[in-house]
């Protein structure tokens, strides 16, 4: 056979169909509605606490931070209340050995540090003043007076909320592990850092990114009735909307307002059909979960988002370049089977080494349209020190990426698809040919080419949406969600304490 038909094998086995499509959309809602009943189901449905979209008149001036996959990023924010703000933010990279840390508090305590480092460099005075304050007052949590900065923490990561700033982590994703911390209040663990480093700092909410996301993009996109999907494909994948209370079925242990009659509710969609009752799963899809520290666990998200795309591509590769039958990246006169000695690929090339591909990569491939592939073939000799590679080999290594990005693509609009029609704005009188605000983040939706386009054309084909509903859907890219987002949220739960009884 030659590489083109095992290309084209490849790529078949990698099709989602417009049944597979609606068949996922259909699982999809039916799995919502199990996890807005009981808990312990795929979705976990996780309330949040927020009861309500923003109007864009918020003002005020107030800190967020953000624990994603990546990096760590501090802001403080300045609402403007006219749907502007102003961000100043920094922002680093989590060490690696944090991320597996033997103790929560090792993390969190750098997490702690970098807030004070940002407030000493844009916040002195603040700072200044509220040390002084805290000398002059005799109680020792003095310092958590209400001048203190109210801070929204994005925390990335399953949590099983209690409250508005109250929650235990579920279970790490995104290749972080440190059991240590899985169980306890993430709140708390950060608070308690934070006050070890007597900084004027009370985390006042809690706040998953895609929620964040929501939130920052109802402010920013004021007349729309408020978004109806928060949603991140990034590094990790997950969505946000907001439902009706009454609607959701399973026991609330804390407090809220009920007077808007809503919840905003975190999906945890990365959890989508761990079960496999509609999701696609190739042997390569097979093979990754096995190499990752949580098997059986995320695997909608293994299929969608930044973080696996990469490796599922390097182990499809692998393969191909095992496979008797074709030479790709290899020299076809030498004798030997020894692959390594064999192929144009340096020894150190990411190619050999589980998570060696960056998932930039794909992008990179579906965005070269020159005749020759020149672009790719570049980028192929250097992030992955493949001597000169030919043509054709970049050909097959393009459609390879193209159907995984592709397939990525086709399930995010099951999710948001499915959200949509879970909201019944398309069908509601009331705002008929409104659009349909959909806000999104993330490096893949940023990155990479013909994301969206793609998601739009699998919308079309789905039950209930149509090309009609398609057309008001309208995907837009939220301004920076677990900024101003967890700034919003900060100010909504220092309104919760002002009404709350002494
Ligand atoms: C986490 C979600 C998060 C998403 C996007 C997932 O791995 O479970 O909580 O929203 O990544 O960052
Ligand atoms: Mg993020």
């Amino acid at each position: 056979m030659s590489l083109l038909a095992e290309t084209q094998s490849i790529v078949k086995q990698f099709e989602f169909t417009d049944d597979d499509v609606n068949k996922s959309v259909r699982e999809f809602l039916r799995q919502m509605d199990e996890g807005l009943e009981k808990d312990g189901t795929s979705l976990s449905q996780i309330p949040t606490y927020v009861t309500g979209v923003p109007t864009g008149q918020e003002k005020g001036l107030y800190m967020a931070v953000d624990l994603g996959g990546t990096n760590f990023r501090v802001c403080s924010v300045k609402l403007n209340g006219d749907t502007t703000f102003n961000i100043t933010s920094d922002k680093v990279a989590v060490p690696k050995e944090l991320m597996v840390a033997e103790k929560a508090e090792d993390l969190f305590a750098f997490l702690a540090l970098q807030i004070k480092k940002f407030l000493e460099k844009h916040h002195g005075d603040h700072f200044e003043a509220h040390i002084r304050r805290r000398m002059t007052v005799s109680s020792p949590d003095g310092y958590r007076d209400e001048h203190a900065f109210r801070m929204g923490f994005t925390f990335s990561f399953p949590v099983q909320q209690v409250g508005i700033n109250k929650g235990t982590l579920i279970r790490w994703t995104k290749g972080f592990d440190i059991p240590d911390a899985v169980g306890k209040d993430v709140c708390a663990l950060l608070q308690t850092e934070i006050d070890k480093l007597h900084l004027p700092v009370k985390v006042a909410a809690l706040v998953n990114d895609t929620v964040g996301t929501l939130m920052a993009h109802s402010y920013g996109a004021p007349g729309s009735h408020g978004a109806v999907l928060g949603a991140i494909f990034g590094t990790g994948t997950n969505g946000a909307y907001l439902e009706k209370l009454s609607n959701l079925k399973k026991p609330l242990v804390g407090e809220y307002d009920s007077s808007t009659g809503n919840m905003v509710i975190n999906i945890e969609w990365g959890s989508f059909d761990n079960q496999l009752n509609v999701l696609p799963n190739t042997p390569w899809d097979v093979a990754l979960d096995k190499e990752t520290p949580n098997p059986g666990i995320q695997m909608y998200e293994k299929r969608v988002s930044g973080m696996f795309l990469g490796e599922l591509l390097r182990l499809v590769i692998n393969d191909l370049m095992k496979n008797p039958k074709v030479s790709l990246f290899r020299d076809e006169n030498s004798s030997t089977n020894d692959r390594r000695s064999t192929t144009d690929i340096a020894e150190t090339s990411g190619i050999w080494r589980p998570w060696g591909i960056d998932t930039s990569i794909l992008s990179h491939a579906a965005g070269d349209h020159t005749p020759k592939l020149s672009v790719l073939r570049d980028t192929l000799q250097e992030t992955l020190q493949i001597s000169a590679p030919a043509y054709e080999d970049a050909q097959a290594f393009k459609a390879i990426a193209e159907a995984i990005g592709r397939r990525a693509a086709r399930l995010a609009a099951v999710a948001i698809g499915a959200v949509v029609l879970k909201s019944g704005r398309l069908s509601d009188p009331c705002h008929a040919n409104d659009p349909v605000d959909v806000g999104v983040d993330g490096s893949l939706v940023e990155n990479y080419p013909y994301f969206e386009d793609m998601i739009y054309e699998a919308l079309r084909v789905i039950d209930g949406i149509g090309e009609e509903g398609a057309k008001r859907i309208r995907i837009g890219l939220a301004q920076d969600g677990s900024g101003v987002g967890a700034a919003l949220i900060a100010l909504v739960a220092a309104g919760m304490e002002k009404n709350a009884p002494p």
